[in-house]
């Protein structure tokens, strides 16, 4: 046998390798053994497995950069697999449901009986959310160096969780955000700032972020956001993606607005990632699924190469990991995902509770997660 599995004649969109056509994909143990145009004329090569995915969209595995699996321990977490493999999901980057304390449980509760591969942004704060939510208002429970210590030997922390918003932070402002900064500075690593209700105003936070540095929940639809009260784009957003800060859909209950969303993109400015900010309070609505947000960005005209793209090769680029995952590489680790394009009308609805009519949207089928085909739910 050439191969373990062998996926036929899928429309392969694999933004990394600028692929966008059909293509025969060879899997053999837990690798992407060969990429290559299909041909009709050629007979297909003997095979364990053979999956046609004529009828099918075929990317790398999605990666979810916002999510939150912590479950029993904090008040968000949700069971890691149902967000993962089971929707289209191989990869989700835990968003600071874990501190440097807690850390240790989370590896043994959220990670190592999942399937789904699980990175993470350690909170700077040492409990995460394990002690509540406003896990940033007392400065004494930051733990800057521990953190670093951590993260010099764990290579799947990624980058910093800070939640920068007024019910988490209270009298501290951007303090803990500064703090932050000094040990992602030190260990050349990204922060992941949350932005919500003020204080601390958003031209504060985003004046301390660096090439790199990701905004979640930057297209909010509350009070302070990236646009004025007169519409116009804050001058410290504009700088801001002009020096390279990373601005992230992080969709969460409350966090995505249609009509900011459109506004941005009249303005020139599309997300860099999609993320689901997803966690046990929203998985039945607003926010479903990676697949579905998504959906939303294509429903609003951002291109499937595009939303292809913000969700496989750019979350994989913020965390330097792009070599590894969010690609179709051969001789990288065959973490797949196969969608199918479904026909509407299919009714979609923001964290405003605003809606729009799509007629066409994506739903995940098969995950194929370390080489394993999985059927998604
Ligand atoms: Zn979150």
């Amino acid at each position: 046998m050439d191969y373990d599995v062998l996926l036929c004649n899928g429309l392969v969109i694999d933004p990394a390798n600028s692929r966008n056509g059909r293509f025969h994909i060879g899997i053999r143990g837990d690798n992407i053994q060969r990429v290559w145009e299909a041909d009709d004329h050629m007979p297909l090569p003997a095979s364990k497995m053979v999956i046609d995915a004529k009828e099918l969209i075929v990317t790398p595995g999605l990666i979810d950069l916002h999510v939150h699996i912590f479950t029993d321990y904090t008040p968000l977490g949700i069971q890691t697999d149902r967000i993962g493999v089971q929707q289209g999901v191989t990869t989700v980057v835990d968003a600071g449901s874990a501190g440097v304390e807690t850390y240790p449980i989370f590896l043994e509760k959220a990670v190592t009986s999942s399937e789904t591969e699980v990175l993470a942004w350690i909170n700077i704060s040492r409990l995460g959310l394990c002690g509540g939510l406003s896990e940033l208002a007392d400065l004494s429970q930051l733990a800057p160096v521990e953190t670093a210590h951590l993260m010099k030997n764990d290579s799947r922390i990624c980058g910093i969780k800070a939640r920068m918003s007024a019910s988490v932070v209270q009298e501290n402002g951007s303090k803990p955000l500064y703090i932050a900064k000094q040990v992602a500075r030190e260990l050349e690593v990204p922060v992941m700032v949350h932005i919500g209700n003020a204080p601390p105003a958003l031209h504060d936070v985003l004046e301390l972020l660096e090439a790199g540095d990701v905004v979640t929940h930057a297209f909010h639809g509350k009070k302070g956001g990236i646009f004025t009260e007169e519409g116009s784009l804050l001058p410290e957003a504009e700088r801001a993606l002009k020096r390279g800060v990373i601005f992230d859909v992080g969709h969460g209950t409350s966090s995505f607005s249609f009509a900011t969303m459109r506004r941005a993109l009249e303005f020139g400015i599309k997300p860099y990632t999609i993320s689901t900010d997803i966690y046990r309070q929203n998985i039945d609505g607003p926010v479903h699924s990676l697949a579905m947000t998504m959906n939303k960005l294509l429903a609003l005209g951002v291109s499937l190469d595009e939303v292809v793209e913000m969700s496989t090769c750019n979350p994989a680029r913020i965390l330097r990991k792009e070599h590894e995952i969010g690609t179709l590489t051969e001789g990288t680790r065959a973490d797949i995902s196969l969608l199918r394009m479904k026909k509407g009308p299919l009714e979609l609805t923001d964290s405003e509770q605003a809606t729009l009519t799509t007629s066409s949207y994506l739903q995940p089928e098969l995950t194929i997660k370390s080489g394993k085909v999985l059927k998604c739910v």
